[in-house]
Parts: structure tokens; sequence; C-alpha cells
């Protein structure tokens, strides 16, 4: 099994594959000032199992067009949605956000929780902003500094790791820059990280060491994930994913 295999067998059975958090899709959804409406039709990119696409389902009661490149996470997707009853209202899709399967203008919103790092957060939104209709809604939860200042070693880390990390006034100036209205912006709180996403997949750790006998790739990746979790545990204060809602304009 490939790395990209092993992290897909390692996430696939978890609610969410990110920080996240039912309550703070909620929120989200309560900032971007979208109703519940059957017309609504929403794209969920990089929507993983699915946490958020069933908190879109149930609250607004639209097309979801769920997004991901595996397509393990959408059969996944697609079972909790028949149970949970909002399987009518869910599409999934195996695709690539860089690029989407959408007509332009057809969207009234994209939603992208924990995900759009992967193409970086500039491109994302300036390559998406098509797909939306006029005044149509952006909702993503991206990497953010918390503070102005912060120890050396963390920007070291994340500078290397994801260069596009900055504060979430240079967020929002480029989602103006770019053709949007800011409408909110909320910090992840802590238990997002910790109680929904963390803890539960470092109790799934064990078992899947022994589903891989303990190779040798199946090991490099616990030791990656556990220094993220270290990572986190020891610079929390200074890092975070900021959720930010903003409007085609
Ligand atoms: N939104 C989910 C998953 C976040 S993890 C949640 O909050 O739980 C990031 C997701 O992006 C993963 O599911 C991964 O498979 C997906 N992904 C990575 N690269 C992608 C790409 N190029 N196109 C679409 N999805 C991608």
């Amino acid at each position: 099994m490939d790395d990209m295999s092993l992290l897909v067998d390692l996430h696939r059975k978890q609610v969410r594959q990110g920080p996240g958090g039912v309550a703070e899709t909620k929120l989200a959804i309560s900032l971007s000032g979208l109703q519940p409406s059957e017309a609504l039709t929403i794209a969920d990119i990089g929507c993983g199992t699915g946490a958020s696409s069933m908190v879109l389902a149930t609250q607004l009661k639209g097309q979801i067009k769920a997004i991901d490149l595996f397509p393990n996470f959408l059969s996944e997707l697609q079972v909790r949605a028949t149970t949970t009853g909002v399987g009518d209202h869910i599409e999934t899709l195996a695709a690539s956000m860089e690029k989407l399967p959408f007509e332009e203008g057809s969207l009234d919103a994209i939603w992208s929780e924990g995900a759009i790092y992967n193409i970086g957060f500039e491109t994302g939104i300036r390559n998406w902003r098509h797909f939306l209709k006029r005044h149509g809604i952006l909702a993503v939860s991206e990497l953010t500094w918390l503070t102005s200042e912060r120890p050396d070693a963390l920007t070291a880390h994340w500078t290397r790791e994801y260069p596009e990390v900055d504060t979430a006034s240079a967020k929002l100036a480029q989602l103006e820059t770019h053709g949007y209205k800011p409408l909110g912006y909320f910090v992840l709180p802590q238990a997002c990280w910790k109680e929904n996403y963390y803890s539960p997949l470092q109790v799934e750790h064990a078992a899947f060491l022994e589903r891989h006998q303990h190779s040798e790739a199946a090991k490099a990746i616990i030791v990656a994930e556990q220094s993220e979790i270290d990572l986190y545990e020891a610079y929390r204060e200074y890092f975070g994913y900021g959720f930010y809602i903003a409007q085609k304009v």
C-alpha cells in the first residue's frame, strides 16, 4: 500500500479528517446568512467522510455536492448520509479541487473545511470564485496565526510546511483583493482539534499499526501524525484554524 492509501485507511473511519465541529459549521452557516431552501446548490470541497456535508444538508436542505479526491472517503460519506436520512440531499463526486466539475456561476455556496491548503488559500479563493453565483458564499477554514509574534521554531515549521500561513487580517485582505466581501471570521476552539480530531485518531493508531503488520511505512505515518499533535499541544496559543465566511461581490 502506498503512503496515500495508508493515510486514507487511517482516516476513513473517523468522523472528520481535520479540525472542526458541528457547532462551528452551524456558526459559519449562521454568519453566511444562508437560509434553508431546496433550491440551494452547495459544493463541499475536500469533504472527506462528510462531517460538514452532513451538517449542511441537515441545516440547509439544499443539494450538497460533496467533492473529494479519494473515493474511499466518499463511500463512507454515502453510508453515513443514508443512515442520517440526508442521502437525497448529498451527491458525491470524486474530483480534484484543482479541476472542479461545475458550470460557471452555478453555486450558491462553496464550503471547504480544513482542505483549501491542498492548493493554497490564494489559488483556491481566486480559482473557485467564478463557480459562484452573484452574491454567492465562500466559507473556508484555514491555518492562521493567532498572534503577531511567536516562537521562531514554530514560524520555521509552518513556513516550511505551509508558506501561506498568515494572520487573519492578511487572509481577510486577500479575500477583499480577490472580489469577496468578508461577512465573518472566528477561530476554531481548541476542542475542535483535540476532542473532535486528534483524540479519536489516536485511539485508532494501535489498530492501524496492527492492520499493517507494523510496516515501516505505517509506523512512519504514525510518527508524523504524533509529531503534528505534539506541535499543536506545544504551540496552540499561536496558531489554529480561522473560519472565513465571505460573499462574492
Ligand atoms: N473537510 C473534511 C476533510 C478535511 S481533510 C473535514 O473537515 O473533516 C482534507 C481533505 O481534502 C481530505 O479528505 C483529502 O482527501 C482532500 N483532498 C486533498 N487533496 C485534494 C484535492 N486535490 N482535491 C479534492 N480533495 C482533496
